[in-house]
This record gives structure tokens, sequence and C-alpha cells, in this order.
């Protein structure tokens, strides 16, 4: 056989067909090291190995014996075929019984010495295993001693042979280069990398897998402390325009406006109006609530940079929010010399021309400083874009700029190509817990928005039992009736569905044809693409749809201030803090609005995670919940904004996030671009490459 080596295709490997590639495709497996890096979910424990008389049943319990007798017979009744067999040790004999595996009598002759390991059940055929893992006592134990690791399988793919095949990559882990100094480890208290590979697999006993289980914890989070504290390095080093406070004017705009603002949009307002006023850019998250006022926020930043002379753009996730953004600037702004540019797919615009006008007209009065803010969707910064003077650069909806997204903005900033930066402003609904911004948002500085302005509506929450099913349908039906709107949400049910098509097809069919047959029907998935999706949501915001039936897709922040009613379909599947953002699309206009949460689910922690919901009308206490309930993999936002997937690692490792941290602080110190640690340097590159949190 050739010798494995990491990039062996999974093909190659001994007794892998093509069949079984394809499997281990599903599953991400290509080549022989994605085996070594395919983790286990959890362990069998089977180091409870016994002697035949000292068997219970329920209890997992591994044996060794001979076999005695071994036979296969066919069930009557249910055409499955059953292999019995007896295995016997100087101190009895018991049975074992395996379904459906008709091969085992041509594995196992009589006389072998095997190990079985399961839980022993007791009933009609007396006390036996029941389909237990086996092995042969001469082959090195790897499904029925100790620890015995389950991995993520699929359905053709079982963990016998999952295990045979990660067994067979062991070799690489011996051969593994550890990047990490002697020195290093010692000081942090990690174990060696192919220590740890090997441990992670096949457990010696708990606690060598715990420390295996951190070494690799580790190498998942170094990176990405790395690559924060190197961006903050970067920025600081990087020049940009300082844009001087003016205080009078900001007073005048702030006395201008019909509300007072709270003090947490000016404590945010005057942490942004500082940065701005440093000769390196600002990199900043503001984060708050829907409806906290983030705009108002961003509009105290574009007048100052306006002001001495500096101009503005602002990027949205979609063209009907970018449009959004558009009228409320030209609103904020109506007392003030500032003139507006739209520019998105379909809508150029320029303020105090009611005609639109063309992309041209656009470019050349960005690059004229005739246009002092440009809003327009993420997709704006091409290649023909120049400004005279951006100073400010505003992403909404986004958790940070992207690498390639800076320094496009940063070189298209000014007519020639210079190495001034703009300042960095990113806006976010997602609630991001402190301890996890301070894990993993090191490179930037963040203000949040945590109270919502006075006199706000509350949203009346209630959990929906199946029988008040069609009393809540007639009372969106007299709401409609009213001339309001309703949003239905649907979870995806069906695994093979990921897009929610299905789903929510089924669902659209049933209210269009059973539940409202008077009204219109819109329907939202992730089948849509951009073009398509925005034209569905157009329609429902012009009101051409009374409903509109979605995924989850409808989640970034639209206004439809008509729309009155969320309601949510399978509740107890979703996050609370993405829960909320549902319930945020409604409530944005001057009418009562209404979230019902239906479930069928009698559980009662569902119960009481939808409570929760009821009680709270405040994001960040809710996200809090959810990571203390299900998590931060589920924290609403998170995936979607690209954050880093793990397969061991937990947003929550404290202490190992800590040791990372620790660790990264000293290699940058040491050598900011890390070339004294090339090993380090190129999992820091390889990392950069696979993050898409732009
Ligand atoms: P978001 O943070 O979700 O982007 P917006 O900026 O769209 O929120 O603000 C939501 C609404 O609240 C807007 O109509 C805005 O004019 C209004 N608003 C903002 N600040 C205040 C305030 N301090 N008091 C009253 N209304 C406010
Ligand atoms: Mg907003």
């Amino acid at each position: 056989m050739k010798r494995i080596q990491f990039d062996t295709p999974v093909e190659e490997l001994f007794s892998v067909g093509q069949a079984v590639a394809q499997h281990l495709k599903k599953l991400d497996i290509k080549t022989a090291q994605d085996l070594l890096y395919h983790f286990p979910l959890r362990y069998e424990d089977f180091s409870n190995v016994q002697t035949i008389d000292q068997l219970v049943p329920e209890r997992s319990s591994t044996v060794r014996g001979k076999i005695n007798a071994i036979q296969n017979r066919r069930s009557w009744r249910s055409h499955i075929s059953i292999t019995e067999a007896i295995i016997a040790d100087p101190t009895g004999s018991v049975k074992i019984i395996w379904f459906n595996q008709p091969y085992l009598t041509k594995s196992f002759a009589q006389g072998d010495q095997i190990i079985v390991a399961g839980k022993l059940d007791m009933d009609k055929y007396g006390l036996h295993f029941t389909n237990p893992s086996y092995e042969k006592v001469k082959y090195k134990q790897i499904h029925t001693s100790g620890l015995v690791p389950v991995y993520p399988a699929t359905q053709r793919l079982t963990q016998r042979q999952l295990r045979y095949l990660i067994q067979l990559s062991m070799s690489l882990a011996r051969q593994t280069t550890d990047y990490l100094s002697f020195a290093m480890k010692k000081q942090l208290q990690l174990v060696d990398l192919p220590f740890a590979l090997q441990q992670i697999h096949f457990p010696k006993n708990e606690s060598l897998l715990k420390k295996a289980q951190e070494r690799l914890k580790f190498d998942e989070l170094l990176p990405i402390q790395l690559y924060t504290m190197q961006n903050r390095q970067i920025m600081q080093k990087t020049p940009a325009p300082a844009i001087e406070f003016n205080e009078s004017e900001t007073k005048k705009f702030v006395a201008s406006l019909s509300f007072i603002l709270t003090d947490a949009q000016r404590r945010s307002a005057w942490e942004i109006l500082k940065d701005m006023n440093h000769q390196h850019p600002m990199n900043r998250l503001l984060e708050g609530d829907v409806g906290s006022g983030k705009t108002v926020v961003v509009g105290l930043a574009v007048l100052n940079a306006v002001n001495r002379g500096f101009q503005s753009v602002v990027m949205a996730p979609t063209e009907i929010l970018a449009q959004q953004h558009y009228d409320t600037f030209i609103k904020l702004f109506l007392k003030h010399k500032i003139k507006i540019g739209l520019l998105t797919r379909n809508t150029k615009r320029i303020s105090g021309s009611n005609k639109s006008t063309t992309k041209d007209n656009i470019l050349i009065n960005t690059l004229t400083g005739n246009i002092n803010l440009l809003v327009g969707t993420h997709t704006l910064i091409q290649e023909s874009l120049r400004f005279k003077n951006l100073g400010l650069a505003v992403v909404d909806e986004q958790h940070r700029f992207g690498v390639d997204q800076r320094k496009k903005l940063t070189e298209h900033s000014s007519p020639d190509n210079n190495k001034v930066a703009p300042h960095f402003l990113s806006l976010t609904a997602t609630p991001i817990p402190r301890t996890l911004a301070l894990g993993f948002y090191g490179d930037l500085d963040i203000s949040i928005i945590d109270e919502l302005p006075q006199g706000r509506k509350q949203i009346t929450t209630k959990i929906i039992p199946p029988p008040e099913r069609k009393k809540t349908y007639e009372f969106i039906d007299s709401e409609i009736k009213k001339g309001r709107q309703a949003f239905v949400i649907c979870p995806l049910i069906d695994p093979s569905d990921k897009l929610g098509v299905k789903s929510v097809t089924e669902e659209y069919e049933r209210l269009n044809k059973i539940i409202f047959p008077d009204f219109k029907i819109g329907l939202l998935h992730g089948r849509l693409k951009g073009p398509a999706k925005e034209r569905v949501m157009r329609s429902f915001l012009d009101n051409k749809f009374h409903v509109l039936v979605s995924t989850s897709v409808i989640e970034v922040g639209i206004d439809v201030p008509n729309a009155t009613v969320m309601m949510i379909e399978g509740a107890e599947r979703f996050g609370l803090a993405q829960l909320h953002q549902f319930r945020g699309r409604v409530g944005r206009g001057q009418h009562a609005s209404y979230c019902f949460l239906l479930t069928n689910s009698e559980a009662d922690t569902s119960r009481q995670r939808l409570q929760a919901l009821v009680a709270s009308q405040n994001g960040f206490e809710l996200a809090e919940k959810d990571l203390e309930m299900r998590g931060p993999g589920e924290i609403y936002g998170l995936k979607q904004s690209g954050f880093p997937q793990f397969k061991i690692a937990k947003l929550t490792d404290w202490p190992i996030i800590k040791k990372a941290h620790t660790l990264a602080e000293k290699l940058l110190a040491e050598s900011p671009d890390l070339h004294v640690h090339p090993l380090i340097q190129q999992k820091m590159m390889h990392f950069k490459d696979s993050i898409h949190w732009e």
C-alpha cells in the first residue's frame, strides 16, 4: 500500500471506492488530512470492561470472549435478517443479536476471540447485547475499548467505516509539524499538536481528551486574535484626515430635530466624533437594537465631515434600504446645504431634483465634490467611483468592513490613489454580547445604543398554541380589512430544503387557497436572487400584497410602516435574538403592532424561552439569554455575518481565548508581521483566506 500523504485523495485510500468517497465528500472530507481533522461529536464510554457474570441489563458494557456459535436467520414477519451469536469467557456466556448485518457470519467464525461493547437488553431473548460494536481481539481496538469516538456521519456512512478510515490517518497525526515552540507550549500549558490530533480521536482517558480538545480549540482561536490585533496595528499606522468637531453647527442640528436624542445616542455620537478627530482612521462598530435610532447618529457624523469639507458615503445591503436611507437623509438635512446622491442598480438620484439622473452624472458629481453624501448598496465601490476627498465611510447591517472594502475605499477616497483612509463606521442591529465583542472584535471600538427612544409603542407579543390558530387568522383578517399588512415567517423544517423553498411554498399555497382566498399573498425565499427578492419586497412595501410569506431571509432591516402583524410559525425553532429581529420588522409606523409566536411544542423549555420574548423587548437581554440557553452559534447575525465557524472551539471558551490573546500579543510585539514565526504566519495567512466576514 502507498504511504498516506496529507493530500492523498480519499479515493486512493485502502478500501475506499467511488461510493464511499462520494459520501465522504458530503462531510467535506476530500483528503487524508480532512479525515484527520474530522473531529468526533462525542464519545461512547466503553471503558467498563467486565466478565460475563458481571453483566446487568441497561448498562453499557464491554466484554471479551470466544465465539461459541454464530448463525443467520430471517425474521419471517418483517424480512429482517438476524444474526445471533453466543460468546463465552471463563465466567459464563451471553447472547448477541445483530440486525441486518448478515455478512457478520462471514467475518467471524466459531472460536474467534472478539470484543463487543454496547448496552445490554433483557427481554424474551433473555439477557443479550443488541447491535453492539465489535472487533476481533487480534486487531488494534478502535470500536470497543475505552472512549470510542462518535463522528458526524451521513446515513450511508457508518461510524465503523469512519473510525476505520480515521484510524488510517493517524500516521499523519504523528507527522504533523507543530507550529508552536516548546517554550510557548510550556508557558501556555498546551500539549503537542501531534499528540492532540491522536488523542482527539482515540483518547486514552478523559483528562488527556480534555487536553487534546483544549489544544485544538486554541489552534482555532489563535488566528482570530492575531488577525484582529494585527488589523488594529495596521489601522494605527494608516493616516486619515482629522475632522474637527464643529460644536455650534452640531448643536444647531440637534436642536432642529423633532425629537430629543437619547443619552445613548449622544454618548455614541460623541465617541464617533472624537474618533474622527484623530489622524488615524476610526474603526468603530455602532450597535443598536432595531429602532434605536442609529441613522441620526450617522447624520451627526456626516454633518461634521461635510462641514469640514469632507465627503461621506453610506452603504446599505439592499436597494430598498439604500433608498430608505436616501429619503431619511434628505429629510434630516432639509435645512442644510448638503448634496446627497443615490446610486443603486435601478435608481440614480441627486437631491434637489425630482428627476432621476445617470450613473455618469453621479460619478462626475462625486469626483468634483459636488455630492457631499453618496448613498448606495454595498457593491457601490467599483473601479469608476472616485471621490474628491472622502472622510467618512459607513456601512449598514454589517459587522465590519472587509479588508478589500477598506482598501478600495482608501484608494478611491481621492483622485490620486493616495494612502489616506477615510474613517470607518459599521452599523448593526445584532446585539453582540460584551464578552463576545471582547474576544472577537478586538480590532473594533464599539459604541452601543442600549436604550430605545421614549414613548415607543411596545409590540404586543403572544405565544399561540394550536387551538388559538384560527382566532389568530381572524385577527389578521381584521387587520388587513383595516388596510394593514402581515408577515408570516416559516422555519426550515426539512433539512434537505436548505433554502426553505418547500416549507414556505406549502404555507403559501395553504394561505392562498384555504385561509385567505380573498387576499393577495407574496412569497419570499432563499432561492430568489437579489433583484427578484428586491421586487417582492418592493411590491410588499407598495402594498401590492396583503400578506408576505417568507423564510428567515426577511431579516435584514427593512421598514414596512404599514405592516402590523408578524406571525412566526414554529417559533421554538428560532433563537430569541432572531425572533426579536423578526418582531422588529413591525411597529415601524403609527399603528399598534403584534407579534404572534406559533408553537406546537409542549416542552416547558421552549415555552420558557418564548416567554422571555413576551417579557422583554430588549435585544441585548435576549441575546444574553440565547448565549446562556443555546450557545453562541445561535445568536442571530453571527452566522449571517460570516463569523468564522469553528469545528471545536466555542465562543464561550474564555480561558482558552485568554491564552490565545496572551500569545498573540507577545508574538506581534516581537514581530508585527510575524516573520520570525513563519509557521504561525502561514497559519494566519490561511485563516485570512478562509474568512468572509466582510
Ligand atoms: P435603527 O437604529 O433601527 O436604524 P432608525 O435610525 O431608523 O433606527 O430610527 C428609527 C426611528 O426612530 C426613526 O423614525 C427616527 O426618526 C426615530 N428616532 C431616532 N431617534 C429618536 C429619538 N431620540 N426620539 C424619538 N425618535 C427617534
Ligand atoms: Mg437602520
